[in-house]
């Protein structure tokens, strides 16, 4: 392993992010002399968290059109912010968004303007307040994130397994952290991380600091070096959907836990064994499991949900959120849920 010099990884790769930003839009270009909106930097890297880019995108514009401030989305109804997170995923940083938005407008509308300050908001942890810090602050944050890491390892050759290289990696990327345009930087790291030195096959070729770099033709890939990973545990459960004249049953799940919050088909626990299917909302009803198991898979777990089918038009229904079957796509189902609409609505198709 060898050492770098600082200044000239950091000159050689911000005249390469000169030349090649990605053009977001909650960017400001490179060298620019400007500041990034505090709010849209926050909204940007929270819904980046475990997400792509492209998957962002779409969602960034509509929240930004619909709130284009901290203030307004601190005042938005919360049904309507987690509907319009609805397939994003990981539900808890909605949750947490519309809490540090309120945080944020209760405090004069102003974000904290350090990394410390940063990550006493709710849903800020260290990642995203070194980014918000270094993009919108222009703060010498030392920015870490998983591709960050892979980066580091690979200049360094870091041959310790993560997650026990992950000091080391942050100590690299501290030592590298410049405190001229740090905010471009960062994005510049990111940018080579997503675009160049990928995960897989990465183009070292094409790299501007592949003259700093420890991994470049020496199988790049093996970097960082990973731990044998324990397989993930199978969960089981079930979905109900209940019919009635037409109706189907959705209801809202409470508010902690697993997609709190998120509208949802009725479900039984989440178990290690196949439960059974009993709706305590419907007795007596005749259920009947459809031929199309859902499967998806969590970060700690994967799970795979049988449909129950009942009808019990004719009867009184029990309290919830009938929705039409034609109404289920715009219902804000996550996307676990909207698995089980389009299995549920593909099978009973078949039975009519
Ligand atoms: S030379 Fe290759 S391995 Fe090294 S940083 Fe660039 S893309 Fe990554």
């Amino acid at each position: 392993m060898s050492a770098i010099d600082a200044a000239r990884f950091q000159a050689d790769l911000l005249a390469w992010y000169d030349r090649s930003a990605r053009d977001l839009p909650w960017r400001i270009p490179p060298d620019s002399g400007r500041r990034a909106d505090p709010y849209r930097v926050w909204l940007s890297e929270i819904m980046l968290q475990q997400t792509t880019v492209a998957a962002v995108i779409p969602y960034f514009e509509g929240f930004t059109q619909r709130w284009p401030t901290v203030e307004a989305l601190a005042q938005a109804p919360e049904e309507d912010v987690l509907s319009a997170w609805a397939g994003l995923g990981y539900y808890a940083r909605a949750r947490n968004l519309i809490a540090c938005a309120r945080a944020v407008a209760a405090a004069g509308g102003r974000f904290p303007q350090d990394e410390a300050g940063l990550r006493t908001l709710p849903g800020i942890g260290a990642y995203t307040a070194a980014a918000i810090a270094a993009i919108a602050f222009g703060e010498g944050a030392t920015v870490v994130d998983g591709n960050i890491e892979r980066v580091m390892a690979r200049l360094h050759a870091v041959e310790t397994p993560m997650p026990q290289a992950k000091a080391q990696l942050r100590a690299h990327a501290a030592a590298l952290t410049p405190v001229r345009r740090p905010g471009d930087y960062a994005q510049a790291l990111m940018d080579l991380g997503a675009g160049i030195c990928r995960p897989r096959a990465p183009a070292c070729l094409a790299c501007p600091v592949r003259t700093h770099c420890d991994a470049a033709g020496n199988a790049p890939e093996r970097f960082p070096v990973k731990a044998a990973r324990a397989p993930r545990p199978a969960r089981h459960g079930i979905a109900y959907w209940l019919t009635h004249e037409g109706d189907v049953l959705l209801t809202r799940r409470p508010g902690k836990g697993l997609l709190g919050g998120m509208t949802s088909f009725p479900t039984s626990d989440f178990l290690d064994e196949r439960p059974s299917p009993v709706l305590a909302q419907a007795p007596g009803a005749n259920w009947r499991i459809l031929p199309v198991p859902v499967e998806h898979g969590f970060t700690h777990f994967s799970l795979t949900l049988a449909i129950a089918h009942a009808d019990i038009s004719g009867r009184p229904r029990p309290a919830g959120l009938w929705r039409s079957q034609g109404e289920l796509e715009s219902a804000g189902l996550p996307t676990l849920f909207k698995k089980v609409a389009r299995a549920g609505l593909a099978a009973l198709k078949e039975d009519a």
